[in-house]
């Protein structure tokens, strides 16, 4: 995939595809970005917090309303045809394959009561899938906001967030938390989004790498371990027998400061070693969440990148999400005199994000692909992470 051209030529040429495909055009054209998540992972499945940025790479949506009931859902990133299904279908992954995210986002909403009577749906993204970057929430976002305005169902961006992770959750059958869909919903350009998850309270944050002279990079691994895919699971069930065994709903009620008191007891109980480790990341990442917005608030932005690299590192031994090419990612460019790195999303592969000094970006670029043809793996994709807008019509 390409990066995003101007934003009016890719919508003339994703119109002209909708009406090769349908044979009238499309209402409207709508837009969900990707995202990298700056600090604070594996948190909002624990109600913790998240400062995600939503990236320039968007997946566009042309998209017609219909009455009679149909959904006809097309996507040009992936061979095969036009998928059809009645509104009250249920989709499944075997049977439809991709179609089963946005077909989730129309099942989401007609449970919740809209009146979504059909659609044509044609999408293009520029987002890399299974990247780490929240491809699947890019495609339920975009999906979300143009039924929304198409049945002009009048919710509010975390409505559309919330129901968009329904999708994924019920329809799809990831346990994903709400960051991503939150982040491609309500992010907006030049800032992070401090999202509380507990109660989806925002705030937007200044992030204005160019003029302090800095840059954050992407490294897209193009990797994606199999151990992924029952991980995730295993870690959300982790830290929720963790919170239960300590007597809290969630381990965002736990105090950073009563952490080590917290493990003490975890092992008293009887809990898994691996349990003890989770309970210290997530407290940990929500503690670097705090501390990085606080650095950020004070204009201290280069004092982030250590932060970024504490994260990584438990991540890493505590969490054991990450994985040799990402691990790679954050031991060369720091070498290289970056400021800190740290693997973004989900892990086993997929994406790392990197601080840097503007000046050293040629520097660190090289040791980073140096690093991964000296390993034998294949070059990564790098680009810098521009802090863009959320979810919007185009046309
Ligand atoms: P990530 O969200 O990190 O990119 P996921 O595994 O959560 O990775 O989601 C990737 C999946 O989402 C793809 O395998 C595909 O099924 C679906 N997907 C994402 N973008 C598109 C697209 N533009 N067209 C069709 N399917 C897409
Ligand atoms: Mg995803």
């Amino acid at each position: 995939m390409t990066a995003d051209g101007p934003e009016s030529s890719g919508v003339a040429e994703l119109t002209a595809s909708f009406t090769a495909l349908y044979g009238t055009g499309p209402d409207g054209v709508w837009a969900a970005p990707g995202r990298v998540n700056l600090i604070g992972e594996y948190t909002d499945f624990n109600d913790g917090f998240v400062l995600p940025l939503a990236l320039p790479h968007t997946t566009r949506v042309a998209a017609a309303r219909r009455t009679d009931g149909e959904l006809r859902l097309h996507s040009a990133d992936v061979p095969g045809g036009v998928v059809r299904l009645r509104v009250d279908e249920p989709a499944s992954r075997s049977e439809h394959g991709w179609a089963v995210y946005p077909a989730g986002v129309v099942r989401a909403l007609r449970e919740a009561g809209h009146p979504v009577t059909g659609a044509d749906l044609h999408f293009r993204s520029t987002v890399p899938t299974g990247a780490g970057l929240s491809s699947s929430a890019a495609l339920e976002t975009a999906t979300a906001l143009a039924l929304d305005d198409l049945f002009e169902l009048g919710l509010r961006r975390p409505e559309l967030a919330l129901l968009a992770q329904r999708a994924e959750n019920e329809f799809v059958g990831v346990p994903c938390g709400v960051m991503d869909q939150m982040a491609s919903a309500c992010c907006t350009e030049g800032h992070l989004l401090h999202l509380d998850t507990r109660d989806l309270t925002t705030s937007q944050i200044p992030f204005d790498l160019t003029s302090l002279g800095l840059r954050l990079l992407v490294v897209d691994t193009r990797v994606t371990h199999q151990l992924g895919d029952g991980a995730y699971a295993e870690r959300r069930s982790g830290c929720e027998a963790g919170a239960r065994t300590l007597g809290l709903r969630t381990l965002r009620e736990l105090p950073y400061d009563e952490l080590p008191d917290a493990l003490e007891r975890l092992t008293a109980a009887g809990a898994h070693e691996s349990v003890v480790r989770y309970v210290r990341h997530v407290v940990g990442d929500n503690r670097r969440v705090e501390r990085v917005v606080a650095l950020l608030e004070a204009g201290e932005v280069r004092a982030v990148g250590p932060v970024l690299t504490e994260g990584h590192a438990s991540l890493r031994d505590d969490l054991r999400v990450s994985c040799p090419e990402l691990d790679l990612v954050v031991s060369a460019a720091n070498e290289a005199g970056a400021l800190g790195a740290r693997m973004t999303g989900g892990g086993f592969g997929g994406s790392a994000i990197v601080l840097i000094r503007e000046r050293d970006a040629d520097a660190v670029t090289a040791a980073v692909l140096r690093a991964f043809a000296s390993a034998g793996h294949r070059p990564p994709g790098i680009f810098p992470a521009v802090p863009s807008p959320g979810a919007r019509r185009l046309v």
